[in-house]
C-alpha cells in the first residue's frame, strides 16, 4: 500500500508509505493520498488529520526516478478543470499533469474542512515541502528539515509556491537560491513550524495536540480554518502560486528546449550529487 489510513480516536493517520524511497510521490501515492483525506473528510468519527511519512524521511519530493515512477500514467482528474495529460505533448502535457497532479492535489487538500497536522522527521524536500505546506500546522523532529533545490534544476521553485507566505520574502529567497537544508529549529523561528521536539517523542506530541483540537466544535473549526485560508490568500497567495506556476513552467519548457528534458537531465541521483 502507497499510503497508509488508520484512525486513533478521532483522529486520522495517513502515512506515506513507500519509505524505501524517501517517500517519493508518484502519482499513485497522490491519488490514493486523495483517497485517504477524502475518507477522513467523510468519517463522521474523525475530527483532525495527521500526515506522516514512515521510516527515517517524511518526504524527499516528487518521484524523478524510482521504478514506480508513473509521469505518464493517467489518472481520473479530480483536481483541475483540464484534461488529460497522456494523449498531449510538450509544455501542453507537463501543464496538464502538473495543474491536476501537484497544484491542484495540493490545494484541494489545503481546503479540506477538518484540521490537519504534518508530522516531519528527517528530511521535508521539493514535493515534500508542498505537503508540510497545505497542512494547518506542522510539527517537526528535531532531526527534521525543509529543503527547496529545484533551482539545481533551473526551476524556480516547486509547483505550489508558497515559499513568501511560509517565511516570508527574505528567507524564501535565500531557501530558493542556495537549495539548502533549513533545520527544523531555523524553520521554527521562521515561523513557518509550530513546534519542535525530539524524533522519539514526535508521534505522542503530534497525536496530543491533535486530540486537543478535536476537543473543540467541528464547524467552528472548519470556519477557523477557511478564515486563515481565505485571508492568506487575501494576502495574494493564491495569485502569486498561480503566477509563479506560470514560471515554473517557462523553466520546464526552457529545460526541454536547451538541455536533455524538462528537469534539465536531472533526477534523484543527479540532485543529490548536485548538493555535495
Ligand atoms: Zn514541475
Amino acid at each position: 500500500m502507497t499510503v497508509l489510513h488508520e484512525t486513533r480516536g478521532p483522529v486520522a493517520l495517513i502515512t506515506m508509505n513507500r519509505p524505501r524511497y524517501r517517500n517519493a510521490q508518484n502519482s499513485a501515492m497522490t491519488y490514493a493520498l486523495d483517497d485517504a483525506f477524502t475518507r477522513a473528510v467523510d468519517d463522521p468519527s474523525v475530527a483532525v488529520i495527521v500526515l506522516a511519512g514512515a521510516g527515517d524521511h517524511f518526504s524527499a519530493g516528487h518521484d524523478i526516478g524510482t521504478p514506480e515512477r508513473d509521469a505518464d500514467t493517467s489518472f481520473p482528474r479530480r483536481a483541475a478543470p483540464w484534461w488529460d495529460h497522456t494523449d498531449r505533448v510538450g509544455a501542453d502535457r507537463r501543464y496538464a499533469r502538473e495543474m491536476e497532479v501537484y497544484l491542484g492535489m495540493c490545494r484541494r487538500w489545503r481546503e479540506i474542512p477538518k484540521p490537519s497536522i504534518a508530522m516531519v522527521q528527517g528530511a521535508c524536500v521539493a514535493g515534500g515541502l508542498m505537503l508540510a505546506w497545505v497542512c494547518d500546522l506542522i510539527v517537526a523532529a528535531d532531526d527534521a528539515f525543509f529543503a527547496d533545490p529545484v533551482l539545481r534544476m533551473g526551476i524556480p521553485g516547486v509547483e505550489y509556491f508558497a515559499h513568501p507566505w511560509m517565511l516570508g520574502p527574505r528567507l524564501a529567497r535565500e531557501m530558493l537560491f542556495t537549495g539548502d537544508r533549513l533545520p527544523a529549529r531555523r524553520a521554527y523561528e521562521a515561523g513557518m513550524v509550530n513546534r519542535v521536539v525530539p524524533r522519539d517523542a514526535l508521534a505522542d506530541e503530534t497525536f496530543a495536540l491533535a486530540e486537543r483540537i478535536a476537543r473543540m466544535p467541528s464547524f467552528g473549526l472548519a470556519l477557523a480554518k477557511r478564515a486563515v485560508n481565505l485571508c492568506e490568500d487575501q494576502m495574494g497567495m493564491r495569485a502569486g502560486m498561480d503566477t509563479a506556476f506560470g514560471l515554473h513552467h517557462l523553466a520546464h519548457a526552457h529545460n526541454a528546449e536547451t538541455s536533455a528534458d524538462p528537469l534539465a537531465g536531472m533526477d534523484a541521483a543527479a540532485m543529490k550529487r548536485a548538493a555535495e
